[in-house]
């Protein structure tokens, strides 16, 4: 299949020039280049301007609640383990309200790809502060800027199991596509954060801001650099941050699958009915 194979007909409702364009292209051509058949595919997406992104990519999805989308994405895996699980969702969705569900489902190894847009606003609500604005940052909701210290996700990703960690720019799309395709071949927890742009309420963190500042990595750094890299606050390095292998928890753990595959779904399903 091609890129454009697993468009769905419908067109995205997002603003003109938003990156999320380049997020949606990106991941098409990460599928495409890793085959990926849309009837053995998951995409679970988040609440937010990005969670729009389960109605334009022809596949399984589900849209779930805000913050809820790992739960929803473990779920898949461990009742269908040969199916590849891509989680799409905003850095207000991810970091902040799904915060303690990433932590688990990076300590667990869940052999999903996590794609966080990352624009540091809550931007389908018009512009609140999310837990990735810098302090100082004025929004709607901060009229006087921001006084908490950010989330840096690479750093908890890091620090809390992620076995991928990645950054990307959405209007990078090859390099971005690449990131994509190494989390789906990874057998375990991707982190990928990706600096995207929202045009409308995104302050001053536009296209201008993200181009003088990005510098791509041509290796995977040490533990030591990559927690310095990633750490740098005037330049946004992108790539690999750090890639390992330990078994994912559908791995360690096959008595769930395979119980799962031994219940009568239908019967289980009335019972809560
Ligand atoms: Fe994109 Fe921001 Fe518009 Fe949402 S509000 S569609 S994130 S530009």
């Amino acid at each position: 299949m091609k890129p454009l194979d697993y468009n769905t007909g419908k067109v995205p409702q997002w603003c003109p020039g938003c990156g999320n364009f380049g997020i949606w292209n990106s991941i098409k051509k990460a599928m495409a280049e890793t085959e990926l058949e849309p009837h053995k595919t998951a995409l679970v997406s988040g609440i937010g301007c990005s969670g729009k992104m389960a109605a334009h990519v022809r596949c399984y999805v589900f849209h779930s609640l805000h913050g809820r989308t790992l739960p929803v994405a473990t779920g898949i895996k461990l009742a269908s383990p040969e199916t590849t699980v891509l989680v799409n969702g905003g850095d207000g969705d991810g970091y902040g309200m799904g915060v303690g569900h990433l932590i688990h489902a990076m300590r667990r190894n869940i052999d999903v790809t996590y794609i966080v847009h990352h624009n540091k606003v809550y931007g389908l609500t018009t512009g609140q502060a999310a837990p990735t604005s810098p302090e100082g940052t004025k929004t709607k909701s901060t009229p006087f800027g921001v006084v908490d210290s950010q989330i840096n996700p690479l750093i908890m990703g890091m620090a809390n199991g992620a076995t991928y960690v990645a950054r990307g720019y959405t209007t990078d799309s090859d390099h971005l596509s690449d990131l994509i395709v190494g989390g789906i071949k990874h057998k375990g927890f991707a982190l990928i954060d990706v600096l995207q742009p929202c045009v409308t309420f995104g302050g001053q963190y536009q296209y201008d801001y993200y181009n003088d500042r990005i510098k791509k990595m041509d290796e995977i750094p040490s533990t030591e650099d990559a927690i310095k890299l990633a750490s740098d606050t005037d330049t946004y390095n992108i790539g690999v941050f750090s890639q390992y292998d330990r078994p994912a928890y559908n791995e360690l753990h096959p008595e769930i699958t395979t119980e799962i595959k031994a219940k009568d779904v239908t019967k289980l399903i009335k019972s809560f009915v």
